[in-house]
C-alpha cells in the first residue's frame, strides 16, 4: 500500500498485538503530513482514544479513554521509533520531545499499524534527556519476552536518535516545537472501522517476540 494520506485527512495508529492478528491501543489524528520522508500526525487534548482497561482481573478490555495532551507524533518509513511533540498546560507551552521505539510502521487504508517497544526518552525542550522504563524494557529482554537480537536493535535506534539530539538534528532544535493546528481543525474521531480493518503484522515479529504464539 503506497497511497499516502492528504493533510487534514483523519486517520487511527493502532497498536497490533505482538503475536500480530489483535487490535491493541489505538488513536485518532489529523494527518498533518505524509509524504515519502516524514509522517506527522496531530491529535489534541480531549480527543477520544482505546485504552486497555486491565481493571477486571485475568482479563483486559479496550474501553475509551480522553487523551490528556496536545501530541504531534512524528514517524519516519522505516524507523522503529517515532518523535512525539507535547503542548501542555495554561498557554499550551512547549514542553517535551517524547521518543517512543516502537515497530517501524506498515500502512492501512484507514492509517498506520505499529507496537510500542517500552523503551522511551523524554527530552527537554533544552534537550537534556533521561531514559523512560528502561528497567521494564531490559526485564523483557531478560525473561525472553524480546529476542537478544532485538533488544540489541533497540539499543541501536536508540543510540541513533541520541546522536540526533548531541547535533541538535531535526526535529530537536529544529522549528517543529513552533508548529501549532490550524484553527478551524476540530478533534478527529476514531475510523468506524479502526477495530475491523485487518491488522497489518509486523513481517519481524517472530525474530523480536519469541515467546508470543505465532498460532492466530
Ligand atoms: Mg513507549
Amino acid at each position: 500500500m503506497t497511497e499516502h494520506f492528504q493533510p487534514g485527512e483523519e486517520v487511527v495508529v493502532r497498536y497490533i498485538t505482538r503475536i500480530g492478528s489483535g487490535v491493541g491501543m489505538t488513536w485518532p489524528f489529523t494527518v498533518v503530513r505524509d509524504d515519502a520522508a516524514l509522517v506527522a500526525l496531530y491529535i489534541p487534548a480531549g480527543s477520544t482514544f482505546m485504552r486497555w482497561d486491565t481493571s477486571t482481573r485475568g482479563r483486559r478490555q479496550l474501553v475509551e479513554g480522553e487523551w490528556r495532551r496536545d501530541v504531534l507524533r512524528l514517524m519516519f518509513p522505516g524507523k522503529a521509533y517515532s518523535i512525539w511533540l507535547f503542548w501542555e498546560g495554561d498557554g499550551r507551552p512547549f514542553t517535551t520531545y517524547y521518543v517512543n521505539f516502537e515497530e517501524p510502521f506498515r500502512r492501512t487504508v484507514v492509517g498506520f499499524d505499529t507496537n510500542d517497544h517500552t523503551l522511551d526518552i523524554m527530552v527537554k525542550p533544552n534537550l537534556e534527556w533521561t531514559w523512560k522504563d528502561r528497567e521494564d524494557f531490559e526485564a523483557l529482554v531478560a525473561n525472553g519476552n524480546f529476542s537478544g537480537e532485538f533488544g540489541a536493535s533497540v539499543e541501536a535506534a536508540a543510540a541513533e536518535v541520541l546522536g540526533l539530539i548531541e547535533r541538535r538534528e531535526s526535529p530537536f532544535g529544529g522549528l517543529w516545537h513552533e508548529w501549532a493546528p490550524p484553527a478551524d481543525w476540530s478533534r478527529p474521531r476514531l475510523h468506524p472501522r479502526w477495530q475491523e480493518e485487518p491488522p497489518v503484522a509486523w513481517e519481524r515479529r517472530a525474530w523480536a517476540y519469541p515467546l508470543a504464539n505465532s498460532v492466530g
